[in-house]
């Protein structure tokens, strides 16, 4: 899940398959047979372009892999180090890729886990926070009425709401949309980047906020 029970993202969101993180990483030191060792590997890493432009949210394993590869070098460390047998290794936080990658404006597919992450899992018509696993997708015009299935009129939706919806539209369901359903953007991605980063102020200097 991008989301976890509690409403707090994780760097799945992002388009990277990891389990959720678990709180914040601190001056900690953590051993190989350390079960906090685990989640530190999972802590979200600022993924930035050759240009210093942010481009993605991975976990530490996948960062230090990118590292090791001469793909990425990193630009912010944690405070924490992982050991293996011969070496302490600094865990980045922020990393920046060494060659150019072109991103497609536009590369985000249409599916279910793209539109729960636009409208971060919150019931589009009683704005309350859903796990992925208790959301629906609603079309706003219903296909029977030739509602079709775009960014534009698929929203997150409990089912609940959808069920008291039904085939109807909005209006006549006396329901009110929380916000007008757009296409995932660039700025989408961003927003998406600074609620997983909010916890580590390296990342603030590269997002903005
Ligand atoms: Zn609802």
């Amino acid at each position: 899940m991008s989301v976890d029970s509690r409403g707090r993202y994780t760097p799945e969101a992002m388009g990277e398959v990891m389990p959720g993180s678990e709180g914040p990483a601190g001056s900690r030191s953590h051993n190989l047979l350390s079960p906090r060792r685990a989640s530190l590997m999972q802590e979200p890493v600022l993924v930035l372009n050759a240009t210093y432009e942010p481009i993605n949210v991975t976990a530490v394993r996948r960062a230090m892999v990118l590292m090791l590869k001469g793909v990425a070098q990193a630009e912010e460390m944690h405070n924490a180090e992982v050991h293996s047998a011969a070496h302490a290794h600094k865990v980045p936080s922020v990393i920046r890729l060494l060659a150019y990658r072109h991103i497609p404006q536009q590369s985000r597919a249409l599916s279910r886990k793209n539109i729960l992450l636009r409208d971060r899992n919150t019931c589009q018509f009683c704005v309350r926070v859903f796990p992925s696993s208790e959301l629906t997708l609603d079309h706003v015009v219903p296909r029977s009425r030739g509602g079709r299935s775009t960014w534009e009129n698929l929203v997150a939706c409990c089912y609940r709401c959808n069920n008291n919806k039904g085939d109807r539209t909005p209006e006549e369901a006396g329901l009110k949309l929380a916000r007008k359903p757009r296409p995932f953007t660039l700025h989408t991605s961003r927003q998406l980047m600074r609620l997983i980063g909010h916890r580590d102020e390296r990342w603030r200097k590269y997002l903005f906020y």
